[in-house]
């Protein structure tokens, strides 16, 4: 009995033309863009494959992101001798993929475990500029204190800085090793700290809402 394939258009993960159905389930580009299926058929060889052949579209990103997304696995396992949780390899790709957003689950699910690895790893590997902010003083040693430990004696440094209207004036504190933003006022919306603290640095990370109003 013949066997008819399926074919979907505007799916190919790589040109957006028609693809079959076998192609897809296998999480393969179109036959056009990859006439030979790859022995492994996994991102990273798929988008070396494609390279290969010139063909330059949207799969590549995938491939580039899978890349990150392993590099930046065995970093977190190597820092902190376990693996990701399967929450945090889901919110390890959208940070990877410079995506902004918030994340929202309960206590000791490692949000701040993942984001202090996140910060680490960017500072360390891409030599980044990171903020990373906090709401208490108390925080802001705990956070530099950890974070100083996952990048250990490395080519980078925590830097703690106390900054809203604590700092204001004579009567402003700075933790050791701080530095103040000179530009920044003593009280400012969270608009004013995020259009100020963009210029300055790459990525911006906090854990819990800053109090700063
Ligand atoms: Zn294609």
């Amino acid at each position: 009995m013949p066997r008819i394939e399926a074919v979907f258009r505007r799916l190919c993960p790589n040109c957006h033309g028609e693809i079959t159905a076998g192609r897809l389930s296998k999480g393969l580009p179109c036959s056009a863009c990859l006439p030979e299926e790859p022995e492994q058929a996994d991102p990273i060889s798929i988008g070396e494959a494609l390279q290969k052949l010139g063909k330059y579209g949207s799969y590549l990103e995938l491939s580039y992101l899978e890349r990150d997304f392993r590099d930046f696995s065995s970093y977190f396992e190597d820092k902190y001798g376990f693996a990701m949780s399967s929450a945090q390899r889901s919110w390890a790709r959208r940070l990877l993929l410079l995506d902004s957003f918030s994340i929202v689950a309960p206590t000791g699910v490692g949000k701040t475990t993942l984001l202090m690895a996140y910060a680490a790893y960017r500072a360390e590997k891409d030599k980044w500029r990171v903020l990373y902010l906090v709401p208490t003083e108390n925080l802001v040693a705990q956070t530099a204190d950890r974070v100083s430990k996952i990048v250990g004696a490395g080519s980078c440094s925590a830097s703690p800085m106390l900054m809203g209207s604590a700092c204001s004036g004579s009567s402003g504190r700075q933790a050791e090793h701080g530095r103040p933003l000179a530009s920044l006022p003593a009280v400012i919306s969270p608009w004013q700290l995020g259009q100020s603290l963009l210029k300055t640095a790459s990525i911006l990370g906090t854990s819990s809402p800053p109090q700063l109003i």
